[in-house]
């Protein structure tokens, strides 16, 4: 499989090539160059482990040696406490995929166990370092310094908003003492994380200089472990009711769990509907119910997570969208740019598109959904998953069933469960045992020059 990018002003590379890239050199993002037909095989995979299910799907996209990527998945699993990796609970009328079994309780983990490893086995073979540098507003975070704290030849280096994730996020970030792990504490937003991110990318001398790897959903390679969880669940759940077809619910942020979901159905997963969930911050739901794509003011939630007001991995939708047209996208993105406002024209837009319906919940409609979730089925939910559950209601049909993704453990959220529930629920061991390690931390000011030159001293002239 080739990878070409959505701006297509870059050659075609390779899986390999395309997981160290991350961001192409034209700003775009990596997609393969078509997209698998897996029908004949869904009879086939129905019958298959994770891990096994894990291998059919992504030796479709990679090109590592079989027993190479076969052993790395295996690696990569075993960090999850479940035996099922990402099991399917059945919850009243529907059905909650929990994404949470991983070292740092959220989905992110899935992707990032993989990507670590995968990023040693290239550069063992390859030579040389890598730095990874992450922007994140919580979870990303924790999961990619835990994905690659004590790996061979990388460092990581994480910006998050400083003060604005919760308490026990930051521990499992800054607890961590191996040496290629940095925290660092920006003051600003999540979208000035991001925009800083982006520009040291768009700085090519040091981007080589340090050679730069990105481990957010921009990587190919983390949509692509995510895809499989929506063809498992799937199966799971087409078992469990004897339906044909199955809808998703998603609690969106940067829309990389959605990407992965539209792509499995690209693939012909029998998704009939993928329901995006957004909270106040509601580009995206917004664009599915009108066609218009504004950037709003950011606010901040009770799902830290998706607060997101240009969501990374839309472009790689909006290059569908345009009909696989990079000059039609191109000009998409510089309006964007230029005006905060897209409504795309052309291509395949000027009608809604049908696979996707979207709602959003605010604070309050999230707490209820906690609330009563509880209340109905004694589960808990955290407060990302709630909003999913939340828009879920309104798009439940007893003929295809509905499967919400549960994204994170409650307990990385237990402030907002105790708002909810008036108690204090929510715990996990994993989280409890941070609590007075000590901890490591830098703090720097919102801006790219201050954080290229932390990075300069820790990665000094050497390798
Ligand atoms: C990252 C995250 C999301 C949003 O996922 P995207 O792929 O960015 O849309 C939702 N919930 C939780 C708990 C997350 O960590």
């Amino acid at each position: 499989m080739k990878y070409q990018s959505t701006r297509g002003n870059s050659p075609l590379i390779g899986f390999q090539d395309a997981l160290m890239t991350g961001l192409a050199r034209d700003g775009g993002l990596f997609l393969p160059a078509d997209i698998p037909d897996v029908r004949a095989a869904l009879a086939a995979w129905q019958k298959l482990s994770y891990a096994e299910l894990s291998f059919e799907v992504m030796r479709l996209f990679s090109d590592l040696l079989e027993p190479d990527l076969r052993a790395l998945i295996a690696q990569g699993l075993t960090a999850f406490r479940h035996p099922e990796i990402t099991p399917v609970v059945p919850l009243g009328n529907l059905h909650v995929l929990e994404l949470f079994h991983g070292p740092t309780l959220a989905f992110k983990d899935v992707a990032l166990q993989f990507l670590g490893r995968l990023f040693e086995y290239k550069l063992d073979r390859a030579g040389g370092r890598m730095n990874v540098l992450a922007a994140t507003s919580g979870d990303t975070g924790s999961a990619a310094i835990h994905g690659i704290r004590g790996r061979r030849h990388m460092r990581v280096f994480v910006l998050y908003p400083h003060g604005r994730i919760s308490p026990v996020q930051e521990r499992q970030m800054t607890t961590v003492m191996d040496a290629n792990v940095f925290a660092l504490a920006v003051r600003g937003s999540f979208d000035d994380c991001q925009e800083i991110v982006k520009e040291l990318f768009g700085d090519l001398p040091f981007r080589d200089r340090c050679a730069l790897g990105a481990v957010n959903s921009i990587n190919w390679a983390r949509i692509l472990s995510q895809v499989v969880y929506y063809f498992y669940a799937a199966f799971r759940v087409m078992e469990r009711t004897g339906k044909p077809r199955v809808r998703f619910a998603v609690p969106t942020g940067n829309f990389g769990d959605a990407f992965a979901g539209y792509l499995a159905w690209r693939m012909g997963l029998p998704i009939s509907r993928l329901l995006l969930a957004t909270n106040e911050n509601d580009i995206l739901a917004r664009f599915f119910n009108t066609g218009i794509y504004r950037r709003g003011r950011l606010c901040h939630t009770l799902s830290p997570s998706m607060d997101i007001q240009i969501a990374s991995n839309f472009e790689r939708y909006l290059f569908y969208r345009a009909g696989e047209d990079p000059q039609r996208l191109r000009a998409w993105m510089a309006q964007f740019q230029a005006t905060g406002e897209l409504q795309p024209k052309g291509g395949l837009t000027g009608k809604p598109d049908p696979f996707f319906a979207a709602g959003s919940a605010d604070a309050a409609a999230c707490l209820a959904a906690i609330r009563d979730c509880y209340s109905a089925h004694g589960y808990l939910l955290d407060p990302h998953s709630a909003v999913g559950w939340y828009v879920a209601q309104s798009f439940l049909d007893p003929e295809e069933p509905m499967i919400c993704l549960a994204t994170a453990h409650p307990a990385k959220f237990s402030e907002a469960i105790r708002q909810a529930t008036g108690r204090d629920l929510a715990h996990h061991e994993i989280l409890d045992a941070l609590t007075g390690l000590p901890e490591r931390r830098t703090v720097l000011p919102a801006s790219a020059p201050a954080v290229r030159e932390f990075m300069q001293t820790k990665i000094g002239g050497g390798d």
